[in-house]
């Protein structure tokens, strides 16, 4: 009964928001602001440097948050529903989310900003390298990695999307989000010329982290990354054993976590690998040009 309650409310508001929205895309004043949702943070920030004033971005999650199992707040739902545009990018809750959204706006765009970046699976260290019990755990494994943002060769095709879908979405401004695409595409090769002059000539070139985020990075820069987690989930002792036994033939001394949601205890898992060395990363982290910084630097150490 109390859920019944919750989304009627939740109802009620949505319809009064709707009643009281700003016109569409199509009727902008010239100082109107361009309403965009995105799922990610780091896409938000990307979005902000090329609408700058001409945006008015929310991210649905953030720092700290787990977008293979979020679902939005009351209050979120009320901003989707007064946004002109809904940036995809293909993480696992807008499966589920998205026709929700069109329901309560169905005025909604929805747009896939990554279209023409070609993704990679979803990495997984048994799945690639225990061919041999390939028979035991023939789970199907979830497909295509999700973590695009965290790569800088798919920021800059996602970005040039976004200044194409805002053009369109914007004619009035098509010079602003022209000179502000500018911009940012040097700001990413300046963090793709850094990440390649950390990454280059390190000792190792194999990495540990609990959750896989770190797969097109590993990809561009030729490291190998090391998942703990196994679809998502802690591994099996098999599974555990192995990959803590690699860890050790690489000489690996330093485990990545991440800010907010790890499955398992880090430290101890540490521990069993004899690991002196726990970095937390933030994947989800809006300041994206920073945190690649960081992410770079602290990859750098790790390896050598
Ligand atoms: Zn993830």
């Amino acid at each position: 009964m109390k859920k019944l309650i919750f989304f009627v409310l939740v109802l009620l508001l949505i319809i009064s928001a709707c009643a009281s929205r700003k016109p569409g895309a199509s009727e902008l004043n010239k100082d109107e602001k361009l309403n965009v949702t995105v799922s990610i943070a780091s896409i938000q920030w990307l979005v902000d440097q090329i609408g700058g004033e001409h945006v008015q971005t929310q991210s649905l999650t953030t720092s700290g948050d787990d977008p293979h199992t979020y679902e939005p707040s009351p209050s979120q739902m009320i901003s989707v529903a007064d946004s002109e545009l809904y940036f995809t990018t293909g993480v696992e809750f807008e499966d589920v989310w998205i026709p929700k959204f069109l329901d309560a706006n169905s005025d909604l765009q929805v747009i896939d900003i990554s279209t023409g970046f070609e993704r990679i699976s979803m990495a997984d260290y048994h799945h690639d390298h225990a061919d041999d019990h390939a028979d035991e755990h023939d789970h199907d494994h979830g497909g295509s990695d999700p973590h695009l943002w965290l790569s800088p060769q798919a920021m800059r095709q996602i970005a040039q999307n976004v200044a194409g879908i805002l053009e369109s979405a914007d004619p009035g401004n098509a010079s602003a989000y022209q000179s502000n695409l500018e911009k940012t595409l040097a700001t990413i090769d300046m963090v793709d010329s850094q990440l390649n002059q950390q990454l280059s000539q390190t000792v190792r070139k194999q990495f540990l982290i609990i959750h896989p985020s770190l797969g097109y990075l590993a990809d561009t820069y030729s490291l190998e990354m090391i998942p703990v987690e196994v679809n998502g989930q802690e591994p099996s002792p098999t599974e555990l054993s192995e990959i803590l036994s690699a860890a050790e033939s690489y000489g690996i001394n330093t485990l990545f976590t991440q800010i907010g949601n790890n499955p398992f205890n880090a430290q101890t898992l540490a521990e069993q690998a004899k690991i002196t060395s726990i970095i937390e990363i933030d994947p989800m982290a809006y300041d994206w040009a920073g945190n690649m910084l960081f992410i770079g630097e602290s990859l750098q150490k790790a390896l050598n």
